[in-house]
């Protein structure tokens, strides 16, 4: 059979996702959802639709939602870029500002969509290692095309604060740097867009798929100085000019909104997540300090891969990567307090 692929498609290895079972009766912490349901009002928002609207093509730049996120934040609209998941988001910002001239600096051990990436818009990265303790050093981050960073970190867990992001960001003066703050509602370090009045070579990329518990919906969003953001409406506009559903934006306005409900279940994860570490520490087992809706365990001397074939036996499901240096780890989305009660008895039966 003749391959009508190109060559560069090829080539390319796609990102592989966590398992999603369809059926019932799986403990499921292996893709860092949100065990708990969206905010109330998103119901209510959406009920108030009127479908007749739905001939309608939706804002392109993500109406009521951009608005809702830039008065959250204290900004203005023009520095909100709304896209269909912040997967999207974060491919349009190297496609925007990323090319094959010089590589991109990322961690070695990070979120695994970057290489893909890379791979798909003939992006060079240059992955500089983390130390042994997983944490970044950033003096190692100097003079990139850009640079690309998760903070917290995915699947380490791990944060850095403002003045190492600060330290990047005055390194790499020709470059964009991104920071994706896919979990900066669960940690206790200030969000780098503190810092986006001083540089405007930083770009935030957050998603409402983890605290705001929209996974389903498919919504993300970059906050930036304006001429990044206008960077990322013409690779947008280039490419599909409606890449969110009015469903999705009025979802997240509505989430958007309710800042107590938002706190108040990130606090339960937090919470929960703080218990389950304690509880795997008593049992001998090593786990990074989290600042994500996730830990990070060391199953060393045990193997992990047992562990994970064990778990998954029992129908629970968590992350196993069989990749150097984090082969002995698993990673554990947090759950409510009975998903967890149900992991641990696992993982103290095995
Ligand atoms: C989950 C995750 C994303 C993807 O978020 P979506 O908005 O669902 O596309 C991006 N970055 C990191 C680090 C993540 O963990």
């Amino acid at each position: 059979m003749k391959n009508y692929l190109t060559k560069h498609m090829q080539q390319l290895h796609p990102y592989t996702a966590g398992l999603q079972p369809q059926e019932d009766g799986w403990i499921k912490l292996n893709t860092n959802e949100n065990p708990y349901p969206p905010s109330p009002k998103v119901l209510d928002a959406i009920n108030k639709i009127d479908t007749a609207t739905l001939r309608l093509y939706p804002p392109g730049d993500g109406g009521k939602m951009r608005e809702a996120i830039a008065k959250s934040l204290n900004l203005n609209e023009e520095n909100i870029f709304c896209g269909n998941g912040s997967d999207e988001v974060l491919a349009l910002a190297f496609q925007a500002f990323f090319s094959e001239k010089k590589p991109v600096h990322t961690p070695d051990i990070s979120y695994g969509f970057y290489p893909v990436w890379g791979g798909m818009y003939n992006v060079g990265l240059n992955f500089i290692e983390l130390n042994d303790d997983f944490t970044l050093d950033p003096t190692h981050y100097k003079n990139g095309q850009g640079v690309i960073i998760a903070n917290p970190n995915a699947p380490t867990g791990l944060a850095i604060g403002l003045d190492a992001i600060e330290s990047i960001l005055k390194q790499n003066p020709d470059g964009v740097v991104l920071v994706d703050e896919a979990y900066i509602d669960f940690a206790d370090i200030p969000s780098a867009v503190h810092l986006l009045p001083r540089y405007d070579n930083l770009l935030v990329v957050r998603t409402f798929s983890k605290s705001h518990a929209l996974a389903g919906m498919r919504i993300g969003y970059a906050i930036g100085q304006p001429h990044l953001i206008d960077g990322l409406n013409l690779a947008k506009e280039s490419f599909n000019s409606y890449p969110l559903d009015i469903l999705a934006q009025t979802a997240a306005a509505a989430a958007t909104e309710d800042a107590d409900y938002l706190n108040h279940t990130c606090q339960k994860v937090i919470a929960t997540r703080n218990r389950t570490v304690a509880v795997l520490e008593a049992m001998g087992y090593e786990v990074l300090p989290p600042q994500g809706n996730f830990l990070f365990m060391n199953v060393v001397p045990r193997d992990a891969k047992e562990l994970y074939n064990y778990l998954l036996e029992n129908k629970i499901l968590v992350r196993y990567w069989d990749k150097p240096r984090i082969s002995g780890m698993l990673r554990v989305s947090i759950g409510t307090d009975r998903d967890m009660e149900g992991f641990l008895k696992c993982v103290s039966q095995w």
